[in-house]
């Protein structure tokens, strides 16, 4: 097709973003179901139609007219605003790598990860690394030759990088991690040394019911408006949306545990704010939504650790806590409540893992994706060096692979490079900090009085609003400066070694 005026152009570019949206959109609601509410025997009829969905939306994107579209657009970029600039940006880069994709490949490789997710599974229930061996050196080739297809002038592992967080490399990695080990490697070396905290008392009976209550308050505490944003409840916590009205959070409940639930709620509720936050305007169109995982991951972390486990918000949360839970919390104090959910130790499970542990299980991660890709490490050698690794950084010993190299989903998912986002996130939102606290004045004096809006509204302005418009990188160096974890490792420092006095 040819275009005879701009208008006609941009009418079918605005056309096909709805399009995709929309499927998009149907596509997300079934998965949604597919973990919340569909009985367990409907996932049959679920995927012949999730598999003829992806094909449309794979044809969509592809298309022959689109490089005609794209090209025709190009042509009249000085004519186009900056959001048009951004989206047919957006729409190339999409389109270009579709195009070095071969379809067979691309083929191949989807049915391989749907065979990866049920092997994986079982791998891990039986403990059984070697049964899933052979389907990860798959993946790893698979990975190593798409990258090639995403960026073929970045080596692989920065190309992979890319996929999930704009601009980042193994350079910028590999000194930030550095720092990050020492600062907490020797942190941790020093807490081993003086007693550990209590807190037993987290781990009391607490109804679900009235950690049901509890969600609803400290969602409302978050400013979450509940016309656009629901509380489900899965396996494992997650977000999803679609547009900026409608966000869905989700968590999981132990009875006898108040702590899990509870800062699944605010690490989620974080990544929702940051949804609902995206102005109008990118709504049905390619830039809809959070811009990267990193960028992401620094607002939910922010949240839950920087704000949700200071001294402050248990402060602003307590009275209420003290009302609900009477009996499981009698005896506790408000510094004993601050001092549990903050406890540091080395364990096994990145999920689990607290704030001060946690980015050294991302690191582990990390050089063995690095090296995996790059050709210096073997599948087979993988339980090795995680095992190896954790007794270096964490010291402590893997027992199994099923809580060792086997306890992640990302691997299997074909999600290679995605690690590193989470801790970057954190890194971010330390920053983030001390920029806001320059602006703001002392953010805490808000919190502890149970305020978060000037919080919400300062991280709206800076970050939430501009959607996918800017590129990760550049929204945070226009907020912060150049990215640098020293802020990071200084505010774990200083946390860590007071809750301890170490
Ligand atoms: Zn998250």
């Amino acid at each position: 097709m040819e275009y005879q005026t701009l208008t006609q152009a941009l009418d079918a570019f605005d056309r096909y973003q709805k399009t995709l949206s929309a499927y998009r959109h149907a596509m997300g609601v079934l998965s949604l179901d597919a973990v919340t509410a569909a009985p367990e025997g409907s996932w049959e009829g679920r995927g012949k139609t999730m598999e003829v969905l992806s094909g449309v939306v794979y044809d969509l994107t592809v298309g022959k007219e689109n490089g005609v579209l794209f090209d025709y657009l190009q042509s009249h970029l000085e004519e186009l605003t900056e959001l048009q600039k951004r989206e047919l940006e957006q729409a190339r880069k999409e389109y270009d790598r579709m195009q070095r994709i071969p379809a067979q490949e691309y083929i191949r490789y989807n049915v391989l990860l749907n065979e990866a997710d049920a092997v994986w599974h079982k791998a891990k229930a039986e403990n059984d690394f070697a049964s899933f061996c052979p389907i990860l050196e798959q993946i790893v080739e698979f990975n190593r030759k798409f990258a090639g297809y995403y960026n073929p002038d970045l080596p692989a592992y920065d190309a992979l990088l890319n996929e999930y967080e704009e601009g980042m490399n193994m350079e910028t990695l590999d000194k930030f991690f550095a720092r990050l080990r020492d600062t907490i490697v020797p942190l941790i070396e020093k807490i081993r040394r003086v007693p550990q905290i209590d807190d037993s008392f987290l781990h009391r009976h607490f109804p679900v019911e009235e950690q049901r209550k509890f969600s609803d308050y400290l969602m409302e505490l978050m400013g979450l408006n509940r016309a656009y944003c629901g509380i489900g409840e899965t396996e494992h916590p997650f977000t999803t949306n679609f547009g900026n009205r409608d966000v869905r959070i989700t968590t999981h409940y132990f009875e006898n545990d108040l702590a899990s639930s509870m800062y699944s709620v605010i690490h989620e509720g974080g990544h929702a704010l940051y949804e609902l936050g995206c102005d109008d305007c990118y709504n049905y169109t390619l830039l809809s939504g959070g811009v990267s995982m990193g960028i992401h991951e620094s607002q939910s972390r922010f949240y839950e650790n920087i704000i949700g486990r200071s001294p402050a918000f248990v402060h602003a949360i307590f009275p209420y806590l003290q009302e609900h839970f009477p009996r499981q919390l009698e005896g506790v104090t408000e510094e004993m409540f601050y001092r549990a959910v903050n406890k540091a130790q080395p364990s096994l499970i990145r999920t689990e893992a607290d704030e001060l542990t946690y980015c050294l299980h991302v690191m582990v991660r990390y050089e063995i994706e690095k090296q995996l890709i790059g050709g210096t490490l073997e599948v087979k050698d993988v339980p090795a060096v995680w095992n190896r690794l954790y007794r270096e950084y964490l010291g402590i010993d893997v027992p199994s692979d099923r809580e060792g190299c086997l306890q992640d989903s990302h691997w299997s998912g074909g999600s290679i490079g995605y690690f590193p986002s989470y801790a970057l996130g954190s890194a971010y939102g330390a920053q983030m900090l001390a920029v806001m606290e320059r602006e703001l004045g002392d953010v805490y004096s808000f919190v502890a009085q149970g305020n978060l809006e000037p919080i919400t509204q300062w991280l709206k302005e800076h970050i939430h609003r501009y959607a996918c418009l800017k590129k990760p990188g550049d929204l945070f160096r226009e907020v912060c400066g150049e990215f640098d974890p020293k802020y990071y490792t200084d505010y774990l420092e200083k946390k860590f070694s007071r809750l301890y006095g170490v």
